[in-house]
Formats: C-alpha cells, sequence, structure tokens
C-alpha cells in the first residue's frame, strides 16, 4: 500500500509480500518471471512460523472449499467463515 520501498530487513521478502502473493503461489499461477518468487516465498516460509502458518490456514481452507462446493463456486463469504473458524480454534 505504502509508496516508501520495503525496508531491508533480515529476511530477503516482506511478510506482506508473501502473505499478498500466497494466492497465487498455492494456485501455482504465478508467471515464468514469478519463478524466483516462488523460491524466495518458500525460503520465507520455511524461516517464518507466521506467514507458514498462514499458508496453512489457506491451505486447508481451500480443501474445506473444494470438497464443500466441488466447482470453482465458493462464494467470498464461506471462505471467510472458514478462515474465522479456523482462527479461532487455534487462538
Ligand atoms: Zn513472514
Amino acid at each position: 500500500m505504502s509508496a516508501e520501498p520495503a525496508p531491508r530487513g533480515r529476511r530477503e521478502t516482506d511478510c506482506d509480500e508473501v502473505v499478498d502473493r500466497l494466492y497465487a503461489f498455492l494456485d501455482q499461477e504465478l508467471s515464468s518471471e514469478d519463478e524466483v518468487d516462488v523460491g524466495r516465498i518458500q525460503r520465507h516460509l520455511d524461516e517464518c512460523a507466521p506467514c507458514l502458518a498462514q499458508r496453512d490456514v489457506e491451505v486447508v481452507v481451500r480443501e474445506v472449499v473444494r470438497r464443500a462446493c466441488a466447482s470453482d463456486c465458493a462464494p467470498e463469504a464461506l471462505r471467510v467463515r472458514i478462515i474465522t473458524q479456523i482462527t479461532q480454534v487455534r487462538a
């Protein structure tokens, strides 16, 4: 959101960027131009527990939605509800 360049931190990839690209990463929708990013995101997940947890939640949500719907018709409301439930279980 910010126009400021991301500060150089300990990690080569910012958490916000990882979360932002998580959907494309899981969907394997990153283009060939983004193959470098796939590696960066994977490395980030290897060393960042919060992002890894976020990835796991997203994987579970996808599986639940797939079973519930058996197609690409999952409404956003269902997604949000599932994510909320998982978050509450973990909290
Ligand atoms: Zn992270």
